[in-house]
């Protein structure tokens, strides 16, 4: 088995999650100098909004690994677009870390920000499951589907403030197979920019029964746009 090993790593030698480089002995899922320069998300007080401008309406506390930028973005889109699901296991490893570094309290329910069934089938997987999967098993949670796309809206890139909020509003629906009630619910996704989709699938968790609803993204945008 451990030659089997050995082939493979020399056929394909691991690589940096961040910028690709062929690691070194000594290094897992990142190079040194990803692990040191890769601008680490600060830790947020209470329900303060990423943007440090507002307070979360319906999520109780957001957790971030990096900001969205550089070899950060590079590698989100990497695992979104171009079949990059190697990645979700160490991007999950380090969120996971963070959670359990910044985030005192525990959870009940691990559960992520779906696509819809077409993009899902388009796609071939849904990246934040992928994510859901690795915090889990690093924190010792199996991940519950608790929410569904209910239609494919317009990408929220391109545009601004309300209408993303405008853009997200019913879009997505509890799957009804879970008791929410006084649950403190973990949600996971891969990038959190104005948070319009995290806040309405929370506010979907609340309105279902869930007590509270964290959110935890691989990264997170440097401002509202
Ligand atoms: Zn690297």
């Amino acid at each position: 088995m451990k030659l089997w090993y050995w082939i493979l790593d020399l056929l394909f030698p691991p690589k940096c999650a961040l910028c690709r480089r062929i690691l070194e002995k000594n290094e897992t899922d990142f190079c040194a100098n990803c692990r040191k320069d890769s601008p680490l998300f600060p830790e947020l007080p209470g329900n303060m909004h990423p943007s440090g401008k507002s307070r979360l309406q319906f999520l109780d506390s957001f957790t971030a690994v990096w900001y969205y930028k550089e070899n950060v973005r590079n590698g989100i889109l990497r695992l979104k677009f171009h079949g990059g699901t190697a990645l979700a296991a160490p991007y999950g490893r380090m969120l996971a870390m963070k959670l359990y570094q910044c985030r005192r309290e525990s959870f009940d329910l691990i559960t992520w920000v779906p696509v819809s069934t077409k993009r899902r089938r388009k796609r071939g997987y849904d990246q934040a499951e992928l994510l859901a999967r690795s915090v889990g098993a690093e924190l010792g949670y199996k991940p519950v589907c608790l929410l569904k796309k209910l239609r494919d809206n317009p990408a929220q890139s391109g545009l601004r403030g309300e209408q993303r909020r405008a853009n997200v509003l019913g879009v997505y629906g509890f799957t009804g197979k879970t008791d929410l009630h006084g649950k403190r619910i973990l949600l996971i996704d891969d990038v959190f920019t104005t948070g319009a989709t995290a806040e309405e699938c929370a506010r979907v968790l609340k309105t279902a029964g869930a007590s509270s609803v964290h959110c935890g993204a691989v990264a997170a945008a440097q401002k509202e746009e």
